[in-house]
């Protein structure tokens, strides 16, 4: 049976929405639907099937502001962020408009004959969405999954599924056929585990915690179902002796605050060289100070209130267990608010510097030289993300190659480009999204050999 849900603004606490939860039931008609899609979306012609992904970016082109307004309401985000994140979604469709068309094989050289790769659909594709980044997280796995001819059906996370149903409505609108992009609001552990379950779905594309995704994988090697893993992190961000100390400074609070640091490549280590440690932190200090935690609807707030009530229990309690260096400020009343919070961890036992804590906290450690630096970055179990601050290129490139993960920035705390590959090593999740090469990973690449002998 349907059960309603209600969807709470973590800033104000109140009810902005009630969305119905899908039942299993439900899961199964639509994967069905799905299933039943894939063999005309399949038979679209590469140019046509560019032609939808295009019209679909020029539909939530139209929305951005909508969608945004949204996502402020939802999940808290702020409306710079917002704004970011509905276009995001637009470029990610509209680069991947580009890839039906240059999605070719190739012709091998091979004795008797002629041989020949195709990439061919996956068919039914799930994913499922975690409640940080509803919309480019969506759209990650949207824009190259339907490019490669895919059918998809997407779970949102059940705190936050406004924007993605609203992209559903805007997917049809935009010209996709019915069943090729379907979104099923619903619980984790049954509607998301059906998606690992059923077999006509082919390939799970799942983003959220380790927790939940070794049970997927788990789950998935029953139909060697295909898989991929974008799970937590706890990356380092490197400030060398030699690096302009106030640029690393003044922009370090954000690679960690941004969206309340309930973000997977949130820098939540922050590496000090010892000889620029009291510098940087003289810095470092005015800087977290001044970040504007306001009403995320203002256009000057930037950063928000955490998700819920319990979220903000759970980052209290590791600092709680901590002793706070200095802290920024946050607003009073409803809300789910905190502020940015610093913490010195020399000894860097606590679990407040080992594990991920999805919320604006930040661990400041002092390292000694470069090998220290790479030895204490790769202490973590996560290889998601990471920042190297230094004016020395060929250091930067050093540490760079020796810091284990996936997505690394220098003099730049960015973490994304739909244009590059993104993902992680070790325990931050398995395979990659974006990038120029996403299409393989919702494709299975057949070789077929022509003989040409009499
Ligand atoms: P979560 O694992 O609780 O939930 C993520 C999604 O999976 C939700 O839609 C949830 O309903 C669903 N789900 C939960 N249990 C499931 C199960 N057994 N089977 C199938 N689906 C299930 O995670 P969360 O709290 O929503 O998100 C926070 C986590 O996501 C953090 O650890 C964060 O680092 C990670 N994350 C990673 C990336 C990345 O790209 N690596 C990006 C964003 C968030």
């Amino acid at each position: 049976m349907t059960t309603q849900i209600g969807i709470i603004n973590p800033a104000t606490e109140e009810q902005v929405a009630s969305v119905a939860m899908h039942d299993v039931e439900e899961v199964d008609r639509a994967i069905e639907r799905a299933a039943s899609a894939t063999t005309s979306w399949r038979r679209v012609t590469p140019a046509d099937r560019a032609r939808l992904l295009r019209r679909f970016a020029e539909v939530v082109d139209a929305h951005v502001e909508e969608l945004a307004q949204l996502e402020v309401a939802n999940s808290g985000h702020t409306i710079s962020n917002a704004r970011w994140e509905a276009s995001n979604v637009r470029d990610v469709l509209a680069y991947y408009s580009g890839a039906p068309e240059r999605h070719s094989g190739r012709q091998i050289p091979v004795a008797g004959g002629v041989d020949l790769t195709f990439y061919e659909p996956l068919g039914v594709v799930g994913i499922i969405v975690p409640w940080n980044f509803p919309m480019p997280i969506a759209g990650w796995g949207l824009g190259p999954a339907l490019a490669a001819g895919n059918t998809v059906v997407l779970k949102p996370a059940s705190l936050t599924p406004l924007t993605a149903i609203r992209l559903a409505e805007i997917g049809l609108e935009a010209g996709l056929p019915e069943g090729v992009f379907q979104v099923v609001p619903g619980d984790g552990a049954t509607i998301g585990q059906r998606f690992v379950t059923h077999e006509a779905v082919r390939k799970v594309c799942f983003t959220g915690s380790n927790a939940a995704g070794r049970k997927i994988m788990e789950g998935c090697a029953a139909q060697v179902k295909r898989v991929t893993l974008e799970l937590g992190g706890k990356s380092a961000n490197i400030v060398f002796a030699d690096a302009d100390l106030e640029k690393a400074a003044k922009s370090a609070p954000y690679a960690v605050f941004d969206n309340a640091g309930q973000d997977c490549c949130a820098r939540s280590r922050l590496l000090v060289q010892e000889s620029a440690y009291e510098r940087f932190m003289e810095l470092f200090e005015p800087a977290v100070k001044a970040v504007r935690v306001l009403d995320p609807a203002n256009e000057a707030s930037e950063m928000g209130p955490l998700i819920t009530a319990a979220q903000r229990e759970s980052v209290r309690s590791y600092v709680d267990e901590s002793e706070v260096a200095f802290r920024g400020s946050a607003p009073e009343g409803p809300g789910y608010w905190m502020a940015p919070t610093v913490l010195e961890a020399p000894d860097r036992t606590g679990r407040a510097y080992r594990e991920e804590i999805f919320g604006p906290v930040v661990s400041v450690v002092r390292f000694k030289d470069e090998d220290d630096a790479i030895a204490i970055a790769n202490e973590s179990p996560y290889g998601l993300s990471g920042s190297i601050w230094s004016r020395d290129v060929g250091r930067a490139l050093r540490v760079a190659r020796g810091v284990e993960t996936g997505a690394l920035s220098v003099n730049s705390n960015s973490s994304v480009r739909y244009s590059t590959p993104f993902g992680g090593f070790k325990q931050s999740g398995i395979g990659r999204e974006l990038g120029p090469d996403a299409l393989l990973g919702f494709s299975e690449e057949k070789n077929v050999f022509i003989s040409t002998e009499e």
